[in-house]
């Protein structure tokens, strides 16, 4: 069997204590943060941030966050914490040295492709177009009726630009370049320094995060699937439960262990 065929994954509560030479890759939007209605009243809670300040020291460094999210909204939420961030689905990346890297094919394209959204938006009140460096999210998660509109005017808007692609996420639609996910950016931290040679674990709730999950498997990893939905990855829980497993992850102890744990 491929990885590319779903089967159900395992409870992580049955995923034993990890040695310590794990590397740590985790989605924000739905995984690390509870999704809020517009994507500027997230907020990160204070047990969240101080497991990943713990989760980072255990890890010799090797955590990354992987979102699709522009990297200064990413430390906005995250500070004073300034982890590794893979953002916008991997176009702009800062390795754990800190050095930014970009791609930035394709930019001019997400600008058309911006420019066409934008009638629509300005149409229906509670749409949002969310712009970033090298993408752009048409987000519908107020006016979740119009969820077909949106894909239409989504696939209209990249007609013409074999350079671009749609990936359909919770509500939201994004248009960015070809080439660049969420995968691509776990292999390129893979290669580097503090991530090389680790086992890695990859967290995500999302569609786009299926990419990150095929990579980290290939890689002989541990791919965590947060809550409901098709998915190539191993183990499968909720929010609440993968914060207890890092938690525990960090104590050096078992969640299968705990009293009335499944
Ligand atoms: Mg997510």
């Amino acid at each position: 069997m491929s990885d590319s065929d779903p089967i159900e994954p395992l409870p992580l509560r049955s995923l034993p204590p990890l040695a310590a030479n794990a590397a740590f890759f985790i989605d924000f939007d739905g995984t690390l943060a509870a999704i809020a209605d517009r994507p500027d009243l997230v907020v990160v809670e204070k047990r969240v941030s101080a497991l990943l300040k713990r989760l980072a020291q255990r890890s010799g460094g090797a955590l990354a966050v992987v979102t699709g999210r522009p990297l200064a909204a990413v430390d906005a939420l995250l500070a004073p914490l300034l982890l590794p961030v893979a953002a916008e689905h991997g176009s702009v990346r800062r390795d754990a040295a800190g050095v930014v890297h970009r791609d930035l094919r394709g930019a001019g394209c997400v600008a058309a492709a911006t420019a066409g959204l934008e009638p629509l938006v300005e149409a229906h009140h509670g749409l949002l177009l969310e712009r970033k460096t090298a993408s752009v999210a048409l987000h519908y998660r107020q006016r979740p009726e119009l969820a077909e509109i949106c894909a239409l005017a989504a696939q209209a808007a990249i007609s013409h630009m074999p350079e671009l692609t749609l990936l359909p996420g919770k509500m939201v639609y994004e248009v960015r370049p070809k080439g660049a996910t969420k995968g691509t950016a776990v292999e390129a931290f893979l290669a580097e320094e503090p991530f090389c040679g680790r086992v890695p674990v990859y967290a995500g709730d999302d569609l786009t995060d299926e990419y990150a999950f095929a990579a980290v498997n290939r890689a002989g990893g541990i791919s965590i699937k947060v809550g409901p939905g098709d998915t190539v990855a191993k183990y499968r829980g909720e929010r609440e439960d993968l914060l207890a497993w890092c938690e525990a992850q960090v104590e050096g102890r078992s969640l299968a262990e705990a009293p009335g744990s499944g």
